[in-house]
């Protein structure tokens, strides 16, 4: 089946949520794809900053191949080696003290706000979770609770004991703090808002408040996480611990893993029964990620990743100063977003057509999150691209 073919019966059977590109992706290799008409393409998404050290890296497939033939699944009543090895290794290079595995970004983060009400009712305090506006924390209940009113349309009764301040202003969460608040949840680069970083007087600053309030602070890491910025979390550009951090998107390689990590003042407030999972951290997806941690290690793909944003930006300064068109370049690392003055889909649709996989994020943001060890001719492809796409005379939607 080709492209048309998957997408038009991926129409007739799946829930209409998704506005989907019509193509169908069957093979990747590092920062390449093809298409189910052969078509090829450079990656600059990363199935959204997931595939951190790119598509089918051969340590993560001969890891996830071994145990698949060897044990998937056995239920966390028991212990498995990969579960051992992963959780030590989270906690080595967070500098926090406690896991749990998860499934997936929202569940990361509706286990973190569990947890951080299940410390502050301990503390006699109540369960209000601050989170900022044009944050991103998941599509679940309580993860749209935190986050844009657009996700909230529709699907009432929301859950209470959520307030919303906006972000990187230090005052509004001191202001929206009460004897109700147990916890502050912030990304340290927003994300789906368009790659913004937070300030770093502010998140030292709502470390300060936090500790000073008996609070709690948790840092929602799910897409700047996991080497993505060119250290192991956005956090330790800051140098600001959270109290507890949200870990989903890059750190399974592709496989679906997230994390919920914590320190001991945390930790000491939950009890057996608190939380639960039934797939969470299973040995096939456990093991994908100690594959993805040891890759970042040991190709050094942290400080590749900051040598390769250092070159882009670069590369992109030229652009900007070339095209009206674009504003200006932001963000982290590889988390790059470039500040367009009109929409971004319809150069998104347009490098597309070109053969280069880009992202348009809060409208106007052009998103650029590929894997850490994307090639800098595979860039200059991109750079090409864009650079053609931009001297086009009209580009339409
Ligand atoms: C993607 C994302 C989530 C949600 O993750 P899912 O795996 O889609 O549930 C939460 N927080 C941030 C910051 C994200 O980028």
């Amino acid at each position: 089946m080709n492209n048309l073919d998957l997408y038009t019966k991926d129409k007739e059977n799946y829930l209409p949520t998704f506005n989907r590109f019509p193509l169908a992706f069957i093979k990747g290799k590092g920062s390449r794809l093809w298409d189910a008409n052969g078509k090829e393409y450079i990656d600059l998404l990363a199935g959204i900053a997931v595939t951190n050290v790119g598509h089918c890296h051969p340590k993560v497939v001969s890891a996830v191949q071994k145990q698949a033939a060897e044990l998937m699944h056995i239920s966390n009543f028991f212990v498995t080696p990969q579960q051992v090895a992963l959780s030590e290794l989270l906690v080595k290079i967070s500098g926090l003290d406690r896991v749990f595995l998860t499934n997936s970004g929202a569940e990361s983060v509706e286990g973190a706000i569990k947890i951080a009400r299940r410390y502050a009712h301990k503390h006699g305090l109540g369960g209000k979770i601050i989170s900022m506006q044009n944050s991103f924390h998941g599509r679940t209940l309580a993860t749209i609770a935190t986050g844009q009113e657009k996700y909230q349309q529709g699907f009432g009764p929301i859950p209470t004991g959520f307030a919303q301040v906006p972000f990187n202003d230090l005052s509004a969460v001191e202001a929206a703090i009460d004897k109700e608040t147990s916890a502050v949840i912030v990304e340290p680069i927003q994300g789906e808002g368009g790659v913004v970083p937070a300030e770093k007087a502010y998140l030292e600053g709502l470390r300060n408040l936090c500790d000073e309030k008996g609070i709690l602070l948790i840092f929602d890491e799910i897409q700047c996480g996991i080497g993505r910025t060119g250290k192991w979390f956005a956090k330790d550009h800051f140098g600001v611990q959270p109290d507890i951090m949200t870990l989903a998107k890059g750190l399974g390689g592709g496989a679906p893993i997230g994390a919920i990590l914590c320190n001991d003042k945390v930790a000491n407030a939950i009890e057996f029964g608190d939380h639960g999972t039934t797939f969470g951290g299973n040995p096939l997806v456990a093991a994908s990620a100690i594959a993805t941690i040891e890759v970042i290690n040991e190709e050094h793909l942290c400080k590749r990743a900051t040598e390769t944003s250092e070159w882009l930006r670069g590369k992109l300064a030229e652009l900007i100063a070339k095209h009206d068109e674009l504003v200006d370049v932001r963000g982290v690392g590889l988390m790059l977003g470039i500040i367009m003055k009109s929409e971004a889909k319809p150069v998104v649709l347009r490098l597309l057509e070109e053969g280069v996989v880009a992202n348009a994020t809060a409208g106007n943001i052009l998103r650029l999150v590929p894997a850490l060890n994307i090639s800098r001719d595979e860039l200059n492809l991109f750079l090409e691209k864009l650079d053609a796409v931009l001297s086009e005379t009209k580009i339409s939607a």
